[in-house]
């Protein structure tokens, strides 16, 4: 089985470190960059001011970090779309989407929404899949898409754009947590999305994809299914505990990128565990069953 190819390295898409830090990236939507990057977050933490324009009200999408910098950028840019700041939606706990989403909705005095109360807070709203939000003059579409966490939403756009947060990333692939994390899940949530048919997808991290988001969802789930054999391979082939699968799966990720790389094999191992393919235990031991 060869590695899949991914569709992106043929786009026009801007260089790691070359993303504007304010873009208008349709009517509807400006994204503005957190100044958070790193291996993980990539370009840093993308959080989306979406309104129907006119509309003079706004929503915030993801707004990161709490960072006085990218509060005053963001600010910017509700004054350059005439707009107030009227909800904070969230895609899902980590703090890097997240942080923000409290004092920065009380500082607007806007509820948070979210899929836990423990992200929107005591005053906040609990989303559900398949509810339509009539907001900042403008519908948005909740789309449960558990895997990367449980908690996991995306946000469709009238556009037909759709806000996936960590479920896809701009480049790269991305994690699959554990143990809160699930593969089966996130296999599921890809083809929600495609279903959906994308117009583009918005990320929490990396460029806007337009060209073909399909063929993105299509390489994304061609990856986990190459990831999975790749991990029965290196058992067949004697690796025996995580770290040695991660070392003989990931060798060409960069080492800092492990962890991460760890818990997408942790979870991997869980599905195929389930599936009864392989054993595990004692410990990080783990063989084919
Ligand atoms: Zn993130």
């Amino acid at each position: 089985m060869d590695a899949p190819a991914d569709p992106r390295t043929s786009w026009a898409l801007p260089v790691p470190g070359g993303m504007p830090r304010t873009a208008e990236l349709e009517p509807l939507v400006t994204r503005v960059l957190a100044p958070n990057p790193s291996g993980m977050t990539l370009d840093g933490t993308n959080t989306y001011v979406v309104g129907g324009p006119g509309s003079g009200q706004a929503v915030l999408v993801d707004p990161g970090p709490d960072d006085a910098a990218h509060l005053a950028a963001v600010e910017a840019a509700l004054d350059a779309r005439g707009a107030r700041c009227v909800a904070v939606l969230v895609t899902h706990h980590h703090g890097d989407h997240a942080e923000a989403a409290l004092p920065w909705g009380e500082r607007f005095g806007a509820p948070v929404a979210a899929a836990t109360a423990a992200v929107a807070g005591p005053r906040g709203r609990v989303l559900e899949h398949g509810e339509r939000l009539a907001l900042a003059g403008t519908g948005i579409d909740v789309v449960g898409t558990p895997g990367h966490t449980s908690d996991h939403l995306a946000f469709r756009l009238e556009s037909g754009a759709v806000l996936v947060g960590d479920h896809v990333l701009g480049r790269g692939t991305s994690v699959v947590t554990h143990p809160e994390g699930d593969v089966v899940a996130y296999l599921e949530s890809l083809r929600r999305v495609h279903d959906l048919g994308p117009s583009a997808l918005y990320c929490g991290h990396g460029p806007e994809l337009t060209e073909d988001p399909g063929a993105v969802l299509d390489y994304y789930l061609a990856h986990r299914a190459f990831r999975e054999q790749q991990l029965l391979a290196a058992l067949v082939a004697g690796a025996g505990t995580v770290d040695e699968l991660v070392a003989a799966v990931y060798a060409e990720v960069p080492r800092q990128l492990w962890p991460a790389a760890a818990q997408s094999t942790r979870a991997t191992l869980a599905k195929l565990h389930a599936e009864g393919r392989v054993e595990q235990g004692p410990g990080d031991a783990v063989r084919p069953a």
